[in-house]
Formats: structure tokens, sequence, C-alpha cells
């Protein structure tokens, strides 16, 4: 089947929102077997939306488009489909019914412009919008099919996860079954490189890697007839992969380094506690982030003046003196002494200068040092150079945060 995706919205040409829905589309839709040959942006202008659907109903056997399914004036993506398939539209009155309790549990009346998002033609059925009032819609005329879809990201990503892709599944008579593989300390090239023999000929299940946050995440996805012989093909392929890969990788099937933290710590029944001076509390925020944390975050503290390092950790004011509060003897006292005020059994501590400013030639911005300490005596401290040309105040401290959180998991799982 030959796909492509029109998204729709003067935005998006201008960039003043990143298109993110072409991507997300046809990655989605990509192991079904269905080839997207073209992505078209074009704005809210009649005339060049009704040329662009033109020209994808001659080349193409479905046709996604996003955005332009509100209730306002420049909504016009509907009409101009079903005028171009030849199709006259009806109000849903189901639609229309489930639309108007809408307005009433909200309390607000509904006005004759939202009624234009009910209306269909026949060949074509809805996809309910469980977070907004546009419905979806799907249109089949001549062996073409056309999935038309809701602008804001919130309402297209769950509609296309959970309405869209089970209805394609059937549509092409396959399932898809997906692990995720997440890796911290190895570069995506550098993945790519130990695993480009298995990449080059992965076609079912397919091996697509991601980066996001400084991350590597693989995706190993297979479609099948049957749920179950996808999920062997693509459990078999996480095994191999993981010989290859094992010891960079910190997880399979978690949303994260503080997702996997908090996930091992509460099966470990693990407390763990922070001390942070340069990420001033982001890594307590991202273990927070996590469903479930209270079960293991003890106390996250954060001390950013020398004189919280020594009242509230512990840390010795002659440590502060002689080495500075970027140093790695003041990474371990903020370690040791997190550990004592409360009552986890492992700590971590970050201390580190994130710029732009404020480095020497001895430690120039980006340089961090970690330490994680246990109840069991153990403290170990890094120290990183986490400091590039191109790199943000932020991306040191968000860097700074995922080192810490990947100590901390490994102090756990050892
Ligand atoms: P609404 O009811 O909000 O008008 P709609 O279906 O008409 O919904 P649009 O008005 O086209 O959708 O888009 C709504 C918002 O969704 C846009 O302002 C934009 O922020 C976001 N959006 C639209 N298309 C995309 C896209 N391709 N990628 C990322 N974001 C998008
Ligand atoms: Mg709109």
């Amino acid at each position: 089947m030959n796909g492509e995706i029109i998204c729709i919205g003067t935005e998006l040409l201008l960039g003043d929102v990143l298109n993110t829905h072409s991507a997300f589309i046809a990655r989605s839709v990509a192991p079904l077997g269905i080839n997207i040959y073209y992505h078209t942006v074009v704005g809210d202008n009649e005339n060049r939306l009704r040329q662009t659907v033109k020209q994808s109903l001659e080349r193409s056997d479905i046709v996604f488009m996003t955005g332009g399914l509100g209730p306002t004036y420049d909504d016009i993506t509907k009409n101009i489909v079903y005028s171009e398939l030849g199709l006259t539209s009806f109000i849903d009155e189901v639609a229309l019914q489930k639309l108007q309790s809408y307005f009433d549990k909200i309390g607000r009346p509904m006005t004759d412009n939202n009624i234009g998002q009910v209306m269909r033609t026949e060949n074509s059925f809805f996809f309910e919008n469980d977070f907004g009032t546009a419905p979806g819609v799907c249109v089949t005329q001549n062996g073409k099919t056309i999935i038309m879809l809701p602008g804001p990201p919130r309402e297209l990503v769950p509609m296309v996860e959970n309405k869209v892709m089970p209805y394609l599944m059937k549509l092409t008579d396959r399932v898809l079954y997906s692990r995720y593989l997440r890796y911290f300390g190895i570069g995506e090239s550098a993945l790519e490189a130990m695993l480009s023999d298995i990449m080059k000929v992965s076609v079912n299940p397919t091996v697509a890697p991601y980066v996001d946050n400084y991350e590597a995440k693989l995706r190993v996805t297979a479609s099948s007839d049957k749920l179950e012989n996808a999920k062997k093909s693509v459990d078999i392929m996480v095994e191999k992969l993981l010989n290859l890969t094992g010891e960079y990788c910190y997880g399979v099937d978690v949303n994260g380094l503080e997702d996997a933290l908090v996930k091992l710590c509460t099966e470990k029944a693990v407390k763990i506690t922070t001390a942070e001076s340069c990420t001033g509390g982001l890594i307590s925020e991202r273990i927070t982030s996590v469903p479930g944390a209270s079960a293991v975050l003890d106390m996250a503290l954060c001390c950013y003046a020398n004189s919280a390092k020594i009242k509230l950790l512990g840390v010795s004011p002659l440590t502060l003196e002689l080495f500075g509060a970027v140093s790695k003897e003041t990474a371990r006292e903020m370690a040791l002494g997190a550990l004592k005020v409360s009552a986890a059994d492992f700590a971590v501590s970050v201390t580190g200068i994130a710029g732009p400013d404020g480095g020497t030639a001895e430690k120039p911005v980006g340089t961090v040092f970690i330490a994680v300490a246990g109840k069991d005596g153990s403290c170990n401290v890094q120290k990183l150079s986490l400091g590039t040309r191109t790199r943000s105040r932020g991306d040191i401290r968000f860097l700074a945060s995922s080192h810490a959180l990947k100590a901390l998991l490994d102090a756990v799982k050892e």
C-alpha cells in the first residue's frame, strides 16, 4: 500500500510550529507495510489544499491528513476532501448527540459551527476523540482511503495509537508488537556501528534507533498475522541485541532513567535520597515525575550555597575551603551527609559548574562531580567533563542529572 501524509496549517509553513505529526505517522504505519512516499505541508488555503488533495488521490492508496478539523473558519479539511471525492455530507446524528452531551457536561452552549465537526459522508466513519471535540474521519472511495486527524498533538497521538492503528492493522491483516531498549553512555552512531549487520537486514522485526535527551533508544517492532508470532520474533531480536549491547543498555520497556530507577528501587525495596547543587533539584524532579516515586524517594535536598551544604549536609568548611564546592571531596561529603540525615539506603550528590560563566582552566564549565554513597559505607565519586562549545547551561544540568540517575541505578543494581 502506498501512502502519503498532508499536514495542514499556516503555522507549520511559517515554522512557528514544528511539524512532528509527519514523522510520527510515518513511523507508526511503516511496520504495517504502508510505504509513505510523500510528506506535504500546506497552509490553511482552500485552493492549494484542494490541489494537494487532488494530486495525492491520483498517486496514493491511503492519505493521512492532519489539522483543520476544528470548528473555526480556517478548518476546511473535511469539506475539501468530501467535495474532491464527489461525496455529499450529512450530520451524523449519533456523533451530534455525543457532542451535545459533551457541551451539556461542561456547561457551555454548542454553537452552529461545532456541527461541522460531525458531518460525514457515506463510506465513512469517525475515530472518536477522547481528548477533544473534533473526531477523526476515515473515508474510502474508489479504492482510496483518506484518514483525517485533528491537529493538536494531545488529540492526534492517542487517536493514532488507540484508534487508527487498530483499524489499519485490520485493514492490512497485521498485528504489531514493539519493545524498546534504552541506552545511556553510548551514542547513536556507536550503537548503530555495533548493530549495523543486524539493522541492515532487519525488515521484520525492524530495529529503529532514536536519540532523545542524550540517550539512545532502539525500537524493535514486528508485524505478523498473530500477536504471539510478533511477540516471539521481537523477543528473539531483543535477546540478540542485548547479547551485543547489554552492557550499555540500562532498561527494556522503561520510560527513561528515572523510570528504570524507580522501578528497580521499588522491586528491591530500596530508598534513595538526593543532594543537589548545580542541578538545582532536577534529579529529584525527574524521580518524582514517575508515578510511585513516593515509595522510593526518602528526601531530596537542594543545597546551593556553601552555608547550606555545611548546615544541612554536614560538609566540612575546611573541605570547601581547601578543595572548593566543585570537587571530589565536597561531592563525597554531600552524599555521605545526605545518607546520614535521611532514612535512605543510597544517596547521590552532584556538584558542578553549569556555566556559561564561572569556569577556570583547572575546572572549566561542565566540570561535574557525582558521588553515590551506600549504607554499607561505600562511596564512589566520578568526575565528568560535560562542557562543549555548543552545550548550554540547561544541557549541562540535564546531562548531569542523567549521569546521576545512571550512577544511582548502577549502584542499586549491584
Ligand atoms: P482545533 O480544534 O484546535 O482548531 P484542528 O484539528 O483544527 O484543531 P489545527 O487548528 O490545524 O487543528 O491545529 C491545532 C494546533 O495543533 C496547531 O496550532 C499546532 O500547535 C498543532 N499542530 C497542528 N498540526 C501539527 C503538526 N503537523 N505537528 C505538530 N503540531 C501540530
Ligand atoms: Mg483549527
